[in-house]
């Protein structure tokens, strides 16, 4: 799935939570996966619940652990998966437009998928950076700034498999 983000916990560990009784020494991991018996973790930050493979908004199984979504531990962290930086002479006549734009999307977008957030917006001389828990977030805001005002879009992938999209429009 597109938008199916893991979690780095391993599996097994969270099936060791269960008693052997309820594992079942006949199954197999993926047998358990199946099965669906990992407990769901629910971010005490955010309150984003992993489940089924998945971080969502759904309401709160009654069985749930407690932990921290991957997206605030990014910004708890200041590490944020992708980025989106503005260049050229366009963007200064038309910030407050393309700002509301960008926290729009931004809103739409975690309203499905709480691990698509926007983080910080860095407003430099000569470039406007925002930054994005999730690289889809930042995907789509680069494609919406070139449907709404056409300029130039690229990306990039850095080192540390950082994303960065650039859209460019001078005047
Ligand atoms: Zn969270």
């Amino acid at each position: 799935m597109k938008y199916q983000k893991r979690i780095g916990v391993n599996r097994k560990s969270i099936s060791g939570l269960k008693s052997d009784d309820e594992v079942g020494d006949e199954l197999t991991e993926q047998n358990v996966n199946d099965i669906n018996i990992t407990p769901s973790i629910v971010c005490s930050n955010c309150g984003a619940l992993y489940a089924n493979g998945e971080w969502t908004w759904n309401a709160l199984p009654n069985d749930h652990i407690k932990g921290v979504c991957p997206s605030c531990k990014r910004i708890e962290d200041h590490d944020p998966a992708a980025s989106v930086i503005i260049k050229g002479t366009y963007f200064a006549g038309h910030k407050d437009e393309i700002n509301h734009l960008v926290k729009n999307i931004s809103k739409s977008e975690l309203s499905d998928h709480p691990l698509e957030r926007l983080m910080d917006i860095k407003d430099g001389a000569s470039e406007t950076e925002f930054t994005t828990t999730g690289i889809h977030l930042a995907r789509r805001i680069g494609y919406a700034l070139q449907l709404a005002y056409d300029g130039e879009l690229r990306s990039v992938q850095s080192d540390n498999d950082h994303i960065i999209v650039y859209w460019e429009k001078d005047l």
